[in-house]
């Protein structure tokens, strides 16, 4: 098996596919203003098996479109929201985040939970505008740095996967300099990661192998899986993931 089915058949089981909870998303609402009663037209940007398109949808008045480019991840998201009932406020789309087949203007609210790595903030952030209503807001989550400094093992280990993580306030200028106005920011709490993200993770690993035979590729999965978590529990108060809320203008 590939490294892609190999990470689908790792992740697909899970409620999300990285660091977040239902709590947070409830506080980007809030941080954000949004109305809970006014009609909304919203993408969930890389939304993996939905855990925020399903918050979004249960909280707001709001049509939803979830993208993601693996349509396994997008086949859970819609049987979870038949199960709970609001599969007639999402529609999902299997797209690129790089290469997305919106017009102009057509969302007045862009969200993205730790996905917009993939495509890197910069770029991101200033793509993404363009499909916003003027004075839309954006929600995104991104790794970022929570200290000045920090430990060289662990700057080298994120410079090596993510370049692009920064400060904070490295983040909010990137907002500044794209033509939105930052409104708010916070650090994700870390049972986030830990409680939400890597203990469901980590009580898969012996069913994944033994699904996989133990191969070679799933090894490298699991090891991979490990050290990621490991680092974390070491370094954890040096970085994090940022939500940044902040609305188009102009
Ligand atoms: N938002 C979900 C959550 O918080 O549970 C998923 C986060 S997961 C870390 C990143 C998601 O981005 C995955 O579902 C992955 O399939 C999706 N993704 C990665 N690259 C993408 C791309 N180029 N276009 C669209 N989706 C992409």
């Amino acid at each position: 098996m590939d490294d892609i089915r190999l990470l689908i058949d790792l992740f697909k089981g899970k409620l999300r596919q990285g660091p977040g909870g239902e709590a947070e998303t409830v506080m980007a609402v809030e941080l954000a203003g949004i109305d809970r009663g006014v009609p909304l037209a919203i993408a969930d940007i890389g939304c993996g098996t939905g855990a925020s398109t399903l918050a979004l949808a249960s909280l707001l008045n709001a049509h939803i479109t979830a993208v993601d480019f693996l349509q396994d991840f997008l086949d859970v998201l819609e049987s979870r929201a038949q199960s709970v009932g609001v599969a007639d406020r999402i529609d999902t789309l299997c797209a690129s985040m790089e290469d997305l087949p919106f017009v102009a203007e057509a969302f007045d609210v862009i969200w993205s939970e730790g996905a917009i790595y993939n495509m890197g903030f910069q770029k991101g952030v200033a793509d993404w505008r363009n499909y916003l209503k003027p004075g839309g807001l954006l929600v995104v989550s991104e790794l970022t740095w929570l200290t000045g400094t920090r430990p060289a093992e662990i700057q080298r280990y994120w410079d090596s996967i993510y370049p692009e993580i920064d400060l904070a306030s490295a983040k909010i200028r990137m907002l500044e300099q794209s033509g939105y106005a930052p409104l708010g920011y916070f650090a994700l709490p870390e049972q986030c990661w830990r409680e939400n993200y890597y203990h469901p993770l980590q009580t898969g690993f012996g069913d994944f192998l033994e699904r996989n035979g133990s191969s070679g590729g799933a090894l490298a999965v699991v090891e991979e899986q490990q050290r990621e978590i490991a680092l974390y529990e070491r370094y954890k108060s040096y970085y994090g993931y940022g939500v940044y809320i902040a609305r188009r203008v102009g």
